[in-house]
């Protein structure tokens, strides 16, 4: 073991043990967990996808079984609407968060939420639900989680520059996750017409399944009483100072219209693609939402901007058992 291995192994025991979750606080906290994907570990849809996306249902189930004891579990919708009217907010209080709005959410999230009795919002990408299309990282994930020959490709020479390795083996998760970090500096639309063309080259034009929930799964979440619906903008897209004033006024308050008139209910919170936030799009969802959140981690208070809350990742790796994650929560490591 290293002295860096070491140096984390005594800072997660310590932020497990008396990180700000044990602090006695006299003024309201809120974390705000941030899921992705809830998959069981044999699930040929874990195969290609980036660890950091997901946890398996058994190990969802524990997370809420640990945070019951010492947090209010509350909807975020509940915090905000406390926090507006001035009202009394909990001291620890803990909201669940799903992004993107996956299949998988409704097949083994739900049950989980509805046997714990735990309110969950998901963040729904409102032009692709129900749809056969998956974000741009889950399909550069496909093409370089199998070997396949990419120098007969010759679409894919932007792609293989971004690669570690010779392009006829398959890429490890880690060195996935690399490429698609690096894949970053281009913009959505540019990236997704790219990977058409690869995709049509390589005969990987149709999804295996479809990926995220339709309308109908949506609505059962809705009407299970625990599930609020907020939205991830309209196609996913960045929101930052490269995306232009139109795209961003668009993806913002069209994707609010879409889903509040197919859901029949208002839509008051927002989540950043990415956790881009430029001028301009705080701008757009402060006018339009009640409250938003970003991927910057950290713990909120009653001080923080309710359009920019923080929340805490969480994936398999750094929770399957109870002490990392609770040092997770301490937002330390
Ligand atoms: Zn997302």
């Amino acid at each position: 073991m290293t002295i860096q291995d070491l140096a984390k192994q005594v800072i997660r025991r310590v932020a497990a043990i008396a990180g700000p979750h044990h602090w006695p606080s006299r003024h309201p906290r809120l974390w705000v967990l941030m899921y992705h994907r809830i998959l069981p570990a044999d699930d040929p849809r874990a195969a290609a996808e980036e660890p950091g996306m997901m946890v398996t249902p058994a190990t969802f189930r524990r997370h809420l079984y640990w945070l019951k004891p010492k947090f209010e579990l509350i909807s975020l919708s509940d915090w905000v609407g406390r926090a507006q009217r001035g009202k009394t907010l909990p001291l620890r209080a803990c909201a669940i968060t799903f992004d993107d709005g996956w299949r998988d959410n409704f097949e083994f999230a739900l049950p989980i939420l509805r046997e714990t009795g735990t309110p969950a919002t998901i963040f729904a990408v409102s032009h692709m639900i129900g749809t056969e299309k998956v974000f741009w990282p889950n399909r550069v994930a496909r093409i370089l989680h199998t070997p396949r020959n990419l120098e007969g490709c010759p679409s894919t020479i932007w792609l293989r520059k971004l690669m570690p390795a010779p392009s006829n083996r398959a890429l490890t998760p880690g060195e996935i996750s690399k490429v698609i970090a690096a894949c970053k500096t281009l913009m959505d639309r540019e990236l997704s017409e790219r990977l058409d063309q690869i995709e049509k080259e390589l005969g990987l034009e149709s999804w295996p399944e479809r990926p995220l929930m339709n309308w109908d799964e949506l609505y059962a979440m809705v009407e299970s009483g625990l599930v609020e619906i907020g939205s991830h903008t309209c196609h996913h897209t960045r929101l930052n100072d490269a995306t232009s004033d139109q795209d961003i006024e668009r993806e913002v308050l069209e994707s609010q219209r879409l889903l509040q008139e197919r859901l029949g209910r208002s839509v008051r919170l927002f989540c950043y693609p990415n956790g881009d936030v430029s001028l301009k799009s705080l701008d757009w969802v402060q006018q339009y939402y009640d409250a938003a959140v970003t991927t910057s981690c950290g713990i909120n208070t009653s001080a923080t901007d309710i359009h920019q809350l923080m929340r805490i990742s969480i994936h398999e790796d750094i929770s399957y058992y109870q002490q990392i994650f609770f040092s997770r929560l301490s937002s330390w490591i």
